[in-house]
Parts: C-alpha cells; structure tokens; sequence
C-alpha cells in the first residue's frame, strides 16, 4: 500500500477515534476515581474522559483549556465556567475569606494562545490586597486597564503576539481576527470581545511592553527612573 495512502488511513482512523469515547461508559482517567466520565479536554493531553469533579479540580491553575462533553451521540462545547470553576486569585489558589464581600467572583474575559474566554474570578478583597490589576499579574494575566480591569490577556498570548508580529509581520488586527475564528469559527461575531477593542489594547500593551524591555535593558532598576532619587 501506498505510504501516504496508509498514513492518510491511520490518521483518518485516529480522527474518527478523538470524535468518540472509545468504550461505553468510561470511567475517569484520573488515578482512584471510579465515576463515570463524561468531559473530555481538548488542550490537557489526556489519553480518556474526565468526570466533572475531577474536570474542575484538575483545571483549577488551568483554566484556559476547552471542553466537550459526551452525550450519549457525540461531544458538545462546554465552557469550564458554565461547569462551575471558580479562578482563585491569591490565597496560593485557595478562596479567599472575603470572597464573597463586594459583588464576589466577576467574569473576566481572558484571551490565551487558544482563543477568548469568560473566566469567573474571585479577587483576594483582604483588607491588604493587591489591586486587580496586580492581582492579575501575579497569575502571569496583563490587565487592558488598571482600574476595574475586565479583559486581560496571558502572558503566552503577548509573548505569542510579539513573534508573530516581529517574525511574520502580523498586526494586531489580524492576530484579533485569528483569536476570534480560533474560538468560534463558525460565528466569531459572538466572541465577548469585540475584533475593535482587542487589536487596540494589544497595541497598547505591546507598547508598554516592548518600552518595559526596552528600560529594563538600559537600566539595572527601571523603576529608579521615576523615583524621585532615579536617572531622570
Ligand atoms: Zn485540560
Ligand atoms: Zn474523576
Ligand atoms: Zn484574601
């Protein structure tokens, strides 16, 4: 048989075979767990079903990763938040006591390398804390404001975007336009963040950043330079 033909079989076969559980009522992959397993990761790697809880508490410092249900016929999209994860910011990932002071959790929407996402995040509202936006940058997320921030980005997506940019010459339009179609291709129209909004911000954020690098280089302590003691 053809090489190629062969390969185009044995990958059409492996295709076929991530569609659909590979046996009826799986149990959960994960080690001492014995439920039945319903969720399947599209970004952990994997090799079976998860059951919810397990889902959950393995996604606790992932939470970018997508997610299928089986129903009995084929797999629908799940979202992580839709299922219940709760992001805890502080704490070492733990909740906060004072979670649910001011409001509780908010939805945050997040672009990672995968595309966008809504995100339930509950704040450290210790009478200490860190502002939001420090807070975000704790858990590697670039906050689009400083105040009430709403969307953030990964450090994986900036890092992402800057070589894409530099490399292949991508604006920030199109980046958007690929985040978007990565998300929902079919109707990217109805990703929570507009293809305006977001190629505006990563601008922003790639200048304040490309500038942030550009300082640190330059000088052993960047923030010297607006001190009142620093290199003016
Ligand atoms: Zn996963
Ligand atoms: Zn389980
Ligand atoms: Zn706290």
């Amino acid at each position: 048989m053809d090489r190629d033909f062969q390969l185009r079989t044995i990958a059409l076969q492996a295709f076929y075979a991530h569609e659909s559980p590979l046996e009826d009522n799986p149990s959960c992959i994960v080690t001492g767990c014995r439920n039945n397993a319903t969720y399947d990761c599209q970004d952990c790697d994997a090799p079976g079903l998860y059951c919810k809880e397990c889902l959950l508490k393995e996604h606790q410092f992932r939470p970018f990763h997508r997610v299928h249900e089986w129903n009995g016929e084929h797999l629908v999209t799940r979202t992580l938040m839709a299922l219940g994860l709760i992001v805890h910011i502080g704490h070492s990932g733990q909740p906060c006591i004072h979670l649910d002071d001011s409001g509780g959790p908010q939805v945050l929407t997040i672009m990672d390398v995968n595309g966008v996402h809504e995100v339930r995040i509950a704040w450290c509202r210790c009478f200490n804390a860190m502002s939001f936006a420090e807070q975000l940058l704790s858990r590697k997320l670039f906050p689009a404001s400083i105040v009430k921030p709403r969307t953030a980005f990964t450090f994986r997506a900036l890092k992402l975007f800057h070589m894409v940019h530099h490399v292949g010459r991508t604006t920030p339009w199109d980046f958007a336009g690929t985040m978007h179609r990565l998300t929902d291709n079919v109707d990217p129209a109805s990703v929570p963040v507009s293809q305006i909004y977001v190629p505006r911000v990563l601008s922003y954020i790639h200048a304040i950043l490309c500038l942030s690098i550009h300082l640190f280089r330059i000088f052993i302590n960047p923030f010297d330079m607006f001190s009142d003691n620093g290199v003016s």
